[in-house]
């Protein structure tokens, strides 16, 4: 009997959290922040408490209290016994690993709360992907990934009660197992990639190892790992060999962008397994359609040339094929696409496992926007990365005096950078990401909004406030292409492997599977929040 508990991406788009027990052995399936539920309770200054480690998320449930997962130098002494009447509390001897589907923060991001000894399963570029998000960002206490830092209890003279758990510096890296390369196999210059920033070398720095090498005291499970199509590199589904059959995780998943291939061959490999049950996301199984990266290109680059002025792209830069979508439409238009830093830092980052990814210093069409910092001493990356590509830094002044000679890769919270460029007229702000979610990205799209009006840009593919709500115009559609698959695709993806039971995860209408598929075709389950499913 194997049993599949769901702690996150239960009605939820993101957060998944789900434990497989095949006897003895234990594996964890995504370990992700779970983005809803904090932003009900918190935002950007309102944050758990760091110094008090695992006990805001524990007791404000954005962590399943599984006693004997978790780091134990986040646990004050005494923090178990709090939750030891929590309905799903319980306590796990062992896990042997996480299978971490890709390294968006919803699927990864709790990862930096689990016990140094469980180590992360995953794809050379995931690892990769997500070293590089952090070095290059500022990853709160509950979103550090790919190393920690461990923190110790002070006890400042004169305090009455235990103030903070500090941080040390150093920084202590997880064990990554990768599945799709031999580590051996990669080039000196990835190696010296994945030490970086470990001055201290072992055992702080934890050199990659190959999955099969992976083996807990004789309990090693039999593990596929599936490339797919996502909206960053690196995605991929998992199949796990258990007692009751094969158990196949889609993580998330598309078969309409430039990597549909994968996926194919995911579904066909996936199906020959005959699994006894497949656990899919299904954050758009309500919609009838996709729109293709080609018509993103198409549509981008009918907005590019109708301007006369600067171009401003707004996409997720981790979008590693929307990037490479607005470079080609750049070189259409004459254009040079400028990339911030840490945007050129995860090219550089993915080139070195693909090299089919252009390289910055061989391509005149691509530069990277420096930034305005008030920091003296910026991260050690950051002045690599201008050192480097000295020759491929622009300014604002650089890009105000030639505006139509540009496409800058901005994001809402780059448009602070606008006063130093001033916008002249005939620009245009493209927009090539989803629509607000929340009450909070309204707000931000309110002030997006009063940005451009204010530097008299003109906004394409931009949602609009209306009495339904957020709309994109009906002529600007089609300058998004989602990283998650429709509802047919969905519905076919299931239907090609057809799995003994199909278990909707990652959406806010697993609904719509039981409506499809439910009955004849296949047994769909719906777990609760903390729910098992025995199989
Ligand atoms: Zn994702």
């Amino acid at each position: 009997m194997v049993e599949l508990t769901f702690y996150g991406g239960i009605n939820e788009i993101g957060g998944n959290k789900i434990l497989l027990e095949d006897g003895e052995r234990k594996l964890l399936l995504d370990f992700g922040f779970p983005y809803k539920r904090h932003k009900l309770f918190y935002e950007e200054y309102l944050k758990p408490r760091s110094g008090a480690g695992l006990l805001d998320p524990l007791l404000m449930g954005l962590l399943p209290p599984l006693e004997g997962l978790y780091r134990d130098d986040m646990a004050e002494p005494g923090l178990w016994e709090q939750f030891h009447d929590t309905p799903v509390y319980r306590k796990l001897d062992r896990v042997d690993g996480v299978l971490l589907s890709h390294a968006h923060l919803d699927h990864s991001g709790h990862i930096a709360f689990l016990k140094d000894s469980v180590p992360v399963y995953t794809t050379a570029t995931t690892a990769f992907v997500t070293k590089a998000m952090q070095d290059s960002g500022r990853a709160d206490f509950d979103q550090q990934v790919c190393y920690f830092s461990p923190t110790t209890r002070d006890y400042p003279a004169g305090w009455k009660q235990i103030a903070c758990l500090s941080s040390n510096t150093v920084n202590q890296q997880r064990q990554f197992c990768v599945a799709d390369i031999a580590p051996d196999e990669l080039s000196p210059e990835a190696r010296q990639f994945w030490s970086w920033g470990f001055w201290e070398k072992r055992p702080r720095q934890k050199e990659l190892i190959s999955c099969a090498l992976i083996d807990h005291q004789g309990c090693s499970f039999n593990l596929r790992c599936f490339p797919v199509d996502h909206s960053i590199p690196g995605a991929c589904a998992w199949g796990i060999e258990t007692g009751s059959g094969w158990v196949v995780y889609s993580g998330d998943l598309r078969l309409h962008g430039k990597r549909a291939g994968l996926t194919e061959s995911f579904i066909e490999a996936a199906a020959g397994l005959r699994p006894r049950a497949l656990i899919m996301e299904g954050t758009n199984v309500s919609r009838e359609a996709n729109v293709s990266e080609q018509e993103v290109y198409e549509n981008g680059l009918k907005a590019v040339a109708s301007s006369k002025g600067l171009v401003i792209a707004d996409f997720s830069p981790r979008d590693v094929d929307r990037l490479l979508t607005f470079w080609q439409i750049a070189l259409e238009t004459g254009r040079k696409l400028a990339i911030l830093p840490k945007d050129a830092y995860l090219l550089k980052t993915i080139r070195l496992l693909e090299p089919a990814i252009p390289d910055i210093a061989r391509e005149d069409s691509l530069v990277i926007y420096q930034d305005t910092t008030a920091s003296r001493s910026p991260g050690v990356w950051l002045r690599d990365i201008c050192q480097e590509y000295d020759s491929r830094i622009v300014l604002a002044q650089d890009v105000r005096v030639a505006q139509d000679r540009f496409i800058l890769c901005f994001s809402f919270f780059d448009l602070n950078e606008l006063p130093g460029i001033r916008p002249r007229a005939g620009s245009v702000y493209v927009y090539s990401s989803s629509e607000p979610h929340d009450e909070e990205q309204e707000i931000d799209f309110r002030r997006l909004h009063a940005w451009l009006e204010h530097f008299n840009i003109r906004g394409v593919g931009l949602p609009v406030e209306s009495k339904d709500g957020w709309q994109i115009p009906e002529s600007e559609k089609g300058l998004h292409a989602s990283g998650h698959a429709c509802g047919p695709d969905l519905f076919e993806v299931a239907r090609r492997i057809k799995p003994g039971v199909l278990i909707p995860v990652h959406s806010e209408q697993p609904g719509f599977y039981v409506e499809h598929l439910g009955g004849v075709e296949t047994d769909v389950l719906l777990p609760a929040v903390g729910g098992t499913i025995r199989i």
